[in-house]
């Protein structure tokens, strides 16, 4: 046997040895492994005497064009060269992947079976390329939102891989809402809001490298998986940091978040992702339901809160259907004639003979959509004792009915409201709707929307809890509410100092006034906050001073007699 045979034999060997490598790296389900893989091809690429492999991804059919290619060499002899072998496809992407091989100028060109050999090379390398950039594109659908932020899913792989590696030492979970968002979309537009909560959430992404992940669970809802090293730094910035909205004007604007943290536990725990997940949205939704809350941590005793919250969410619709929520009626009264003028419908919830107060559970309806058929329900039985007033002959004043900012994303709820009314034969002039000036999750045109729908069926409205909150001017002055329901905390209160106090309840209702609204003030209860209305013009006062929510027997006294005694 001569040795140019022998050195093909083995020659023939080692490129079926390499080939089946290739083919064993190629059909692994796992993710492709591309050192190894331009490993094997290297070998390949000098046993089939060709000197450099180049393969090439370009995002559309014109290569070449700047900034769209990318190219990899996966073997270079560096001698001087020339092409010999090109093979291209176009992916169902439109992306064109192509594979060049280039001889080196000073050897025998490839006979019949080497260049056979080349060519089956070359479209493994096409195929196996094509699907590791799938596998990149189907990342990229599946990890990331329409904006390019990385989605929950990333979150709880992430989290998921670090359960089953045992690393999660010293990491925490934090959930935050920015707060106010659609006041900040509404002051600067939505372009410049895309591009301020992006340089916050940058902000943030700074912060937490190199093993941290911050995302975006829809909206301006986020969620941070981190060391606990990072705490303070990423507090900070939740607690309020301004960031550039427009790099031409330098303008910046300040976003501040609502968070619940959650420390991970170091012991194994079943079920990482669902008891990470609870823990931090339980500390999160204690924030938000905090109203001066800001960064909640989580403790035991909001499990327990958490899991009271849950149980009411279960009792909710069985107790709607018995009929468990009930309308206490709050006065209204004009503090010079002393006569009543209108009332408040307040949810009660009676269960086992004992009253269970709103703050117990309307946060926790709120939450969902639970809200919205609470407070319909509420709307119909006012309108029902309303109708039976009527029809008693009692002299009936207006009841206003409140409605939680959740409505605002049901397009039907104008059509809803008003068959409500209709239905219990109601005449519209008796009802008010009140709605809160802090909706911060809701589309300012909704809300527009909703009360210029109102008012054109005759319908009131007022902005309830004024001063607050986050008042926006714009809010109430481009909204043509009825009526501004004054928060308590605008009337000073006893031991407060009064003349400072008086002065910024005097600009509010002058405020009111002059773009032509009633002034309600709630929460009055003694005779200086009296004298403080009366001062500044301030007609009609609900509060304990009057009376406090009654049952509606007794309201029904309060019909009759119609007038407080002096
Ligand atoms: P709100 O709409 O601001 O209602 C006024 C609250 O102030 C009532 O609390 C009322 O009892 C209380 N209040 C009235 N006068 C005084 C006073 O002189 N001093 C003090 N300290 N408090 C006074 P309530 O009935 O506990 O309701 C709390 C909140 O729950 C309401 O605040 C409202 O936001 C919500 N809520 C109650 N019923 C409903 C409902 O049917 N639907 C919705 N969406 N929310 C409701
Ligand atoms: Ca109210
Ligand atoms: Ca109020």
């Amino acid at each position: 046997m001569s040795t140019e045979m022998t050195d093909s034999r083995t020659r023939d060997q080692m490129y079926f040895e390499h080939l089946e490598q290739l083919t064993g790296f190629m059909t692994t389900m796992e993710e492709f492994d591309i050192p190894a893989i331009f490993a094997v091809m290297g070998e390949l690429c000098k046993i089939l005497r060709v000197s450099k492999g180049v393969t090439t991804f370009s995002e559309n059919s014109r290569p070449g064009r700047p900034g769209t290619e990318e190219a990899f060499v996966c073997y270079d002899d560096g001698k001087p060269n020339h092409l010999a072998s090109s093979m291209r496809v176009v992916t169902s992407t439109h992306m064109v992947i192509s594979c060049d091989v280039y001889q080196a100028d000073d050897v025998e060109p490839l006979d019949e079976l080497e260049r056979k050999r080349v060519e089956l090379i070359q479209r493994m390398m096409l195929t196996c390329l094509n699907r590791s950039r799938q596998d990149q594109i189907i990342e990229r659908l599946t990890f990331y939102d329409v904006n390019g932020y990385k989605n929950l899913s990333c979150w709880f792989a992430n989290l998921n891989k670090r359960a089953a590696q045992g690393n999660l030492h010293n990491m925490v979970a934090i959930r935050f809402n920015l707060k106010h968002f659609s006041l900040i979309n509404e002051q600067i537009g939505r372009t410049y809001g895309d591009q301020a909560m992006r340089a916050y959430a940058n902000l943030i992404d700074e912060q937490i490298q190199p093993d941290g992940l911050l995302c975006r669970i829809g909206g301006d809802n986020f969620i941070i998986l981190m060391n606990r090293d990072h705490l303070d730094a990423v507090v900070k910035i939740l607690r309020g940091a301004p960031v550039v909205f427009d790099p031409r004007e330098d303008q910046r604007v300040k976003i501040t978040s609502v968070a619940g943290v959650y420390a991970l536990p170091e012991t194994r725990v079943p079920n990482i992702t669902d008891t990470v997940m609870n823990k931090v949205t339980a500390a999160y939704n204690r924030a938000k339901e905090n109203p001066s809350g800001n960064i909640i941590f989580y403790s035991d005793k909001m499990q327990r809160a958490e899991e009271h919250a849950i149980r009411i969410q279960q009792m909710f619709n069985e107790a709607l259907e018995s009929r468990e929520f009930v309308a206490y009626y709050q006065p209204k009264v004009d503090i010079r004639t002393r006569e009543l003028v209108g009332a408040e419908a307040l949810c009660r919830w009676i269960r086992d003979g004992k009253i269970i107060q709103p703050m117990d559970f309307i946060p926790v309806l709120e939450r969902g959509m639970d809200i919205c058929r609470l407070d319909f329900h509420m709307l119909d039985i006012a309108c029902k004792d309303i109708r039976r007033w009527l029809d008693e002959g009692k002299d009936v004043v207006q009841v206003s009915v409140n409605l939680s900012r959740r409505h605002m994303m049901d397009p039907d709820l104008l059509e809803h409201i008003i068959s409500i009314i209709d239905q219990n034969n109601v005449p519209h002039q008796y009802i008010e709707i009140e709605l809160t000036e802090t909706m911060t999750d809701v589309e300012f045109s909704d809300l527009k929307r909703i009360v210029h729908g109102l008012q054109a069926h005759g319908i009131s409205t007022s902005v309830d809890d004024f001063g607050s909150g986050y008042s926006s001017l714009n809010l109430i002055k481009q909204i043509p509410w009825n009526v501004m329901k004054l928060d308590k905390s605008i009337l000073p209160a006893e031991g407060e100092d009064l003349s400072r106090g008086s002065r910024m309840f005097q600009h509010v209702v002058n405020m009111a006034h002059e773009i032509g609204l009633k002034c309600v003030a709630e929460g009055v209860e003694t005779k200086e906050q009296l004298a403080i209305m009366d001062q500044y013009g301030c007609r009609v006062a609900q509060g304990y001073y009057f009376d406090r929510p009654l049952p509606v027997q007794e309201f029904e006294k309060r019909l009759i007699q119609k007038v407080y005694q002096q």
